[in-house]
């Protein structure tokens, strides 16, 4: 006999018909997942990898009617539940052993109200979508400090941020919710309809119900003054002191999150990352303490340039503004990333940027002030490292890479013909791999490159090099112009 065992809320084994299981499938616009099923394991990862908890069923949610049928079929078999948001939760409650996940990720759409200033978002979505959505009228509210967390479960448990100083948790900026509780009735909760309801959800945590959606009062926010300053653990006392004293009298502008890391090279570090919402030279003057305590510990700095927004366009057809652009996005921000980080960086530290070789060649379809953009980035790779070199000591190389598939790469569109081509003609016809890429930055980063600054480097298997392709057509006895015919004059 077919069907699906469960854990039931009083700790008995039971099993569910399969019958029931295909009505219950066919009420649903989503679908379920069981154990047989071939994305049954990737559905129940979560963002802690040590969670490894096995559902009898996950069911992936399209709407509110979906989380209506869940709680409905979970309460009839006394199916016991767990509700996954974004799956931030480190202590896995997003999974369950035994019972029916509610799986909210594919609810993410988010609405914004530009006039009123609120935002609507579905109880699967993560920060990154109400940030993106909300930006796009210059408002936000405090959400959490990475983007990759659920609103779900961190609006639910109060939710601390970056504009919390000013706005509040995210809990005092929730206007109304949507939810289905555990007797299967969808109620909208906010300060005047259920408010006792209203107040256990802001900061109560889960499993007062099924949020569908959530509503909340936004603020115009943006740009800001963020980023993160590194110190070596040894001063981490005294960083973390001066913190404190600082926070005393900061701005509530100002948001702050300060902690000991490893770095992704395994260093043990003190970090503060900071973010004033607020005009650029207030934030400067407000983080100057901070940035002038304590001795810098950054040792390399990797720059990678950008695409500008004009990039498929001939350079003949190309605006001003996309132009500009281009130089901006690439070459300007090798400077202002070497100025904003180079007072911090060790002696002897070493700046890469890295990018591609459009100013050597003549590449169609690779436009828009881009081959522009990289030559003067490959001029000011000099200058900077005169520059940088005469203030802090440290160095400025350029890797010039060769073709390769890349993701942005890929969206340009013509570099599965560049790859091809470099394989027919490069003096080194293999195709270039990233660890090329990578094996050229550690060189140059590393003490075995100590007296190597201003230069650009080429890792593209030759292709730089080379004059004309071998099997250029140009080159077959057929195709030669008669002198006759050349549009070029004889001397
Ligand atoms: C890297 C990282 C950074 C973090 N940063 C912050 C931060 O800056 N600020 C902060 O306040 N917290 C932060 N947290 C903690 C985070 O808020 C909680 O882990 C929160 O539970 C994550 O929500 P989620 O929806 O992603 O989680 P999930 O694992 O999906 O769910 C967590 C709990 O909430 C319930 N839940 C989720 N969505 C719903 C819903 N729609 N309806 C009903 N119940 C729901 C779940 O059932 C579960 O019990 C962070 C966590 C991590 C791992």
């Amino acid at each position: 006999m077919g069907g699906v065992s469960i854990t039931t809320t009083g700790g008995t084994e039971i099993m569910i018909k399969e019958e029931a299981i295909g009505v219950f499938r066919a009420s649903l616009r989503g679908d379920i997942l069981e154990p047989r099923d071939a994305q049954y394991d990737d559905s129940r990862k979560i963002w802690n990898g040590m969670i490894d908890k096995r559902p009898a069923l996950i069911v992936r949610c399209a709407g509110v009617s979906d989380v209506l049928q869940c709680v409905r079929f979970a309460r009839s078999h006394q199916v016991p539940v767990a509700v996954r948001g974004g799956g931030h939760n480190v202590a896995g409650y997003a999974m369950c052993n035994g019972g029916m996940v509610i799986d909210l990720a594919r609810m993410r759409s988010v609405q914004v109200d530009p006039v009123r200033r609120t935002a609507r978002a579905e109880g699967g979505a993560i920060w990154a979508d109400v940030d993106h959505e909300t930006q796009a009228f210059g408002l936000a509210t405090t959400g959490g400090t990475v983007s990759d967390t659920g609103i779900g479960g961190l609006t639910l448990g109060g939710g601390f941020g970056w504009l919390m100083g000013k706005h509040g948790l995210t809990c005092d900026n929730l206007l109304s919710l949507d939810m289905v509780t555990a007797d299967g009735q969808f109620r909208t909760v906010r300060a005047t309809e259920h408010p006792d309801l209203f107040w256990a959800v802001r900061g109560g945590g889960g499993n007062f119900g099924v949020v569908t959606a959530f509503e909340y009062q936004l603020h115009p926010v943006g740009p800001v003054v963020a980023g993160m300053l590194l110190y070596p653990v040894a001063q981490a006392k005294s960083i973390l002191a001066h913190c404190c004293d600082f926070l005393r009298t900061a701005p509530e502008e100002l948001g702050v999150v300060a902690g000991l890391l490893t770095s992704p090279e395994g260093a043990q570090l003190c970090g503060v990352v900071v973010c004033y919402n607020g005009p650029q030279a207030a934030g400067e003057r407000v983080l100057q303490p901070l940035r002038a305590f304590g001795t810098p510990s950054l040792d390399i700095l990797v720059h990678s340039l950008a695409n500008s927004p004009e990039v498929k366009k001939p350079l003949l057809e190309t605006s001003r503004g996309g132009y500009l652009a281009a130089v901006s996005v690439s070459a300007y921000s090798l400077v202002a990333l070497t100025r904003r980080l180079g007072p911090m960086m060790r002696r002897g530290g070493a700046v890469v940027s890295l990018t591609y070789m459009a100013s050597e060649r003549a590449i169609p379809g690779y436009g828009g002030g881009m081959s522009s953009a990289k030559a003067a980035l490959e001029s000011d790779t000099r200058t900077l490292a005169f520059e940088a070199g005469r203030a802090w000591r440290i160095r400025v190389n350029t890797i010039s890479a060769g073709p390769f598939a890349s993701r942005a790469a890929s969206a340009i569109g013509i570099i599965d013909r560049m790859v091809a081509y470099c394989a027919a003609n490069s003096p080194l016809p293999e195709a270039l791999q990233a660890m090329d890429v990578g094996h050229a930055a550690a060189f140059l980063c590393s003490p075995l490159a100590a007296g190597i600054t201003g230069t650009t480097l080429y890792v593209d298997k030759g292709y730089h090099s080379m004059g004309m392709a071998v099997d250029t057509a140009v080159q077959s006895p057929e195709s030669r112009v008669p002198p006759s015919q050349s549009p070029i004059p004889n001397p």
